[in-house]
């Protein structure tokens, strides 16, 4: 296994990471990347273990309901690259095993690199959205045919792909990118059928890099929320880039392709469950917490407020429940998340964000914005006025005012608030995509049958 100190050694190995216009010398001692790396590579001193055998938990297998349950709960401790590496890993092997029956050499070969991946203790992000073009088009029908990845050239030894992949997050610190088919592929457009690993330096690698952090000159007081949770979001463009055929795990068999985008979904969703439940009762907290500020706890319409955001957080806690104990099984005895429960669930956490985030700040008030900075708090020419007129509950001082308000603020509106907003309907495939899965998996003869029953009407 690798030391922290050992991963940020292993960054520095000629990738090509870009940001702001610039070509990022190296990505461990660059200040944007900060808070990402220093996570991630807290999470590798974490379980470090000397000896050949030790391997990191973000690559262990759940075999049963508890170990799907236990992993939900830790992964919410892990950092977001770890966290991004198990689901990655937990997507290809769920591919694989729905690939095996068919493909078993591409099966082998996926399982081969996962075993190594784990030898090299090495994190790895999902690599999946294409740049897509015109979205009424197929990957095969684009004016540019680099629209979506594709393979532009077959060697003996491997292949050499083309193409983009955007918002991949965490991918300038990763080592290694799995790259997988955005959706289904049709026949005639085999060279659009692709996934593989491949390392962040091969070359013809560029990651354009985008960071939602505090901008340079801030307090980080003035935002609690993002100096917890941050990482930069990597535009990833493969400019005709060699794969050996060891790291190919799907080339050309259209029929397997959306196997990955279903597995990676699956994996994803359930991941982000976990996350969006601590949220919700996080908003919870916050609106209950800025009501006692604010003295506005008696009122009906916050009180009503309050409790609709409790039946949000409650609502998820028990789809996430749901679709943890209705695992289902692969072939090799892998639990996997319950594909209707987690769909749902992430659609109606996501669904519903933003008519959470309006009662939230509507119980907040303006100064959810406009709270002064706690420097002004400081200021012996300011300070003591804007303490007064920021306090407004005996018990609740200027200060612990100041700092909720920045915290809903941070939280919800701006820096990694303005991010959860988009992730939360973007991230794992957007709103359509849960909804195309979750009716695939209804029980929808059930409801044919009960609809019969209670219109009198004798099922054909
Ligand atoms: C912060 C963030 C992090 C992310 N991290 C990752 C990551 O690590 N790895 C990764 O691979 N991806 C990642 N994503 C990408 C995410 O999965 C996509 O943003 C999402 O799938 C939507 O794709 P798009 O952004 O290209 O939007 P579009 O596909 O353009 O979608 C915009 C809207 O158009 C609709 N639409 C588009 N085409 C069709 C169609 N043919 N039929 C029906 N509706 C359609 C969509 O449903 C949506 O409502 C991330 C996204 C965000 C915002």
């Amino acid at each position: 296994m690798l030391t922290g100190q050992q991963y940020l050694d292993s960054l520095n190995d000629g990738r090509k990471i870009y940001l702001r216009g610039e070509l990022v010398d190296n990505v461990a001692t660059h200040p944007a990347f900060r808070p990402t790396i220093e996570d991630a590579a807290a999470g590798y001193d974490r379980y470090f273990q000397p000896g050949e055998d030790a391997t990191a938990p973000y690559y262990a297998v759940s075999r049963s309901v508890e170990d799907l349950r236990e992993l939900e709960e830790v992964q919410l401790t892990w950092d977001m690259l770890s966290t991004s590496t198990a689901t990655g890993i937990n997507a290809l092997m769920t591919a694989a095993s729905r690939m095996r029956g068919d493909l078993p050499e591409y099966a082998d070969r996926a399982m081969k690199w996962l075993e190594d991946a784990k030898k090299r203790d090495i994190r790895c992000v999902q690599t999946i959205t294409d740049a897509k073009g015109d979205r009424s088009l197929s990957a095969g029908k684009q004016d540019d045919p680099d629209a979506y990845v594709r393979i532009v050239e077959r060697r003996s030894d491997g292949v050499v792909i083309r193409g983009a992949k955007l918002h991949i997050t965490s991918a300038a610190v990763a080592h290694e990118l799995l790259v997988m088919p955005t959706k289904r592929m049709k026949p005639g457009e085999e060279d659009y059928a692709i996934t593989c690993a491949v390392p962040v330096n091969a070359p013809g690698v560029k990651i354009v890099n985008v960071s939602y952090a505090p901008p340079a000159e801030h307090d980080w007081r003035e935002y609690p929320a993002s100096a917890l949770i941050g990482t930069t979001e990597g535009f990833v463009i493969f400019d005709d880039v060699f794969v050996p055929t060891e790291r190919v795990f799907l080339d050309g068999q259209t029929e397997h392709s959306a196997d990955f985008a279903h597995s990676l979904g699956l994996w994803e969703r359930l991941g982000s469950l976990g996350h969006y439940v601590e949220l919700a009762d996080t908003i919870v907290g916050l609106a209950q917490l800025i009501s006692e500020a604010n003295g506005t706890t008696k009122i009906p319409h916050i009180k009503e407020k309050i409790s609709g955001l409790i039946v949000y957080a409650t609502m998820l806690r028990a789809s996430l429940e749901a679709a943890i104990s209705g695992a289902m099984f692969t072939p090799e005895g892998w639990a996997t998340p319950n594909e209707l429960y987690t769909n749902a669930a992430k659609f109606y956490a996501a669904s519903e964000y933003a008519n959470v985030i309006r009662d939230l700040h509507d119980i907040g008030g303006g100064s959810t914005l406009t709270a002064p900075a706690l420097a002004d708090l400081e200021n012996p020419e300011t300070g003591s006025l804007v303490a007064k007129y920021m306090t407004a509950m005996p018990g609740v001082s200027a200060e612990q005012r100041i700092r909720l308000f920045h915290a809903i603020r941070d939280f919800t509106a701006d820096g990694v608030g303005a991010w959860q907003l988009v992730t939360m309907l973007q991230a794992g495939g957007g709103l359509y995509a849960q909804r195309v899965v979750a009716t695939k998996h209804y029980d929808m003869e059930h409801a044919r049958t009960l609809g019969f029953k209670v219109a009198g009407i004798t099922a054909p």
